[in-house]
């Protein structure tokens, strides 16, 4: 049976935060896709036109390291997205621990994944949501940001769900002090762990609640002084912690070379305004020193 006289539904391929995922193959194209329902819920109506018509802007963000939006139909009371077909997951390189990701490996991936941040950064597009199973793996061992755009669309994902607490692991500083205007350095911020838990092959810091969340991350990189990020003391949620210094990164990863360290301290700076950006990460000398980046065809991969 056809969905919207286009698509062949096939297998469910799992359950996200906004609703079911479905393999389905593209009789246009004769590609395989992934389809994900958005149960739309009892919003006013006019709540599904703004949200159709930002759709359309995700749909013009093309890039190759952006999943891209491929179709967005409305059916039976669920907003439908398609897009293009993914083999894996970053979380899945993380956990599977029959692979070895070289140094260069690691910078294959962290390149990609600033190449496509830097993209919809430009666009003024805004992640919000970044994680390791949010970054998806092609046919081509090509890394793919996934879901560019829907948290801010749809709403944070409920943290209630248990599944969803991982992105907390995730989430800069600012957010976690209640910042309501914040930037791509929300994005930079989940880059960084990300780039931390490949260099670990864990997550770099596990809260348990929010407020963990910033005893973690305090307790690794040391207490912010308001003189590093002056804006601190105003923001919602702010309260005073204890003093803490924090470890060297050198000691936090040691098997990480200096030039990998020299960008995940500047990746990781509390004030947003002093925080590297995705487009000058790309410029930092760990992607032009040696060992370079691995070609994205030769990454390893989960069988
Ligand atoms: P979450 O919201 O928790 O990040 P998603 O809604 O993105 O989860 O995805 C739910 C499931 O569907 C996951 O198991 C994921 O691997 C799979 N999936 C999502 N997008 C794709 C895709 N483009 N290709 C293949 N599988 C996908």
């Amino acid at each position: 049976k056809k969905v919207a006289d286009r698509y062949l539904k096939r297998e469910v391929l799992g359950e996200g935060t906004y609703g079911i995922v479905y393999k389905a193959i593209d009789t246009r194209t004769g590609k395989t896709v992934a389809i994900k329902k958005i149960r739309l819920g009892k919003q006013k109506e006019g709540v599904n036109f703004t949200a159709l018509r930002e759709i359309k802007l995700l749909k013009e963000l093309k890039d190759p390291n952006i999943i891209e939006l491929i179709d967005a139909f409305p059916h039976k009371g669920n907003l439908h997205l398609v897009f293009e077909f993914m083999e894996t997951d970053l979380e899945a390189v993380i956990r599977d621990r029959n692979l070895v990701l070289s140094p260069a490996d690691i910078k294959s991936y962290i390149q990609m994944m600033l190449k496509g941040l830097a993209f919809c950064h430009r666009k003024w597009v805004l992640h919000r949501d970044l994680k390791p199973n949010n970054l998806l793996i092609g046919p081509g061992g090509h890394l793919k940001l996934a879901d560019f755009g829907l948290a801010r669309l749809f709403g944070s994902p409920d943290r209630r769900f248990t599944h969803q607490v991982f992105a907390r692991w995730y989430r800069a500083p600012e957010l976690l002090f209640g910042a309501k205007q914040y930037g791509p350095g929300v994005d930079v911020w989940a880059a960084a762990c990300i780039f931390a838990e490949l260099l670990l092959r864990r997550p770099f810091l596990q809260g348990n609640s929010d407020i963990d969340q910033l005893g973690k991350i305090f307790g690794a990189l040391g207490t912010p002084k308001p003189s590093q990020w002056p804006d601190m003391v105003y923001l919602p949620d702010y309260v005073e912690y204890q003093h803490v210094a924090g470890q060297p990164l050198r000691l936090l990863f040691p098997m990480a070379g200096d030039d990998a360290l020299d960008l995940l301290g500047k990746m990781f700076l509390y004030d947003p305004k002093t925080r590297i950006s995705a487009e000058q990460a790309l410029e930092h000398w760990y992607f032009s020193t040696i060992p370079l980046p691995t070609d994205p065809s030769l990454l390893p991969r989960p069988p």
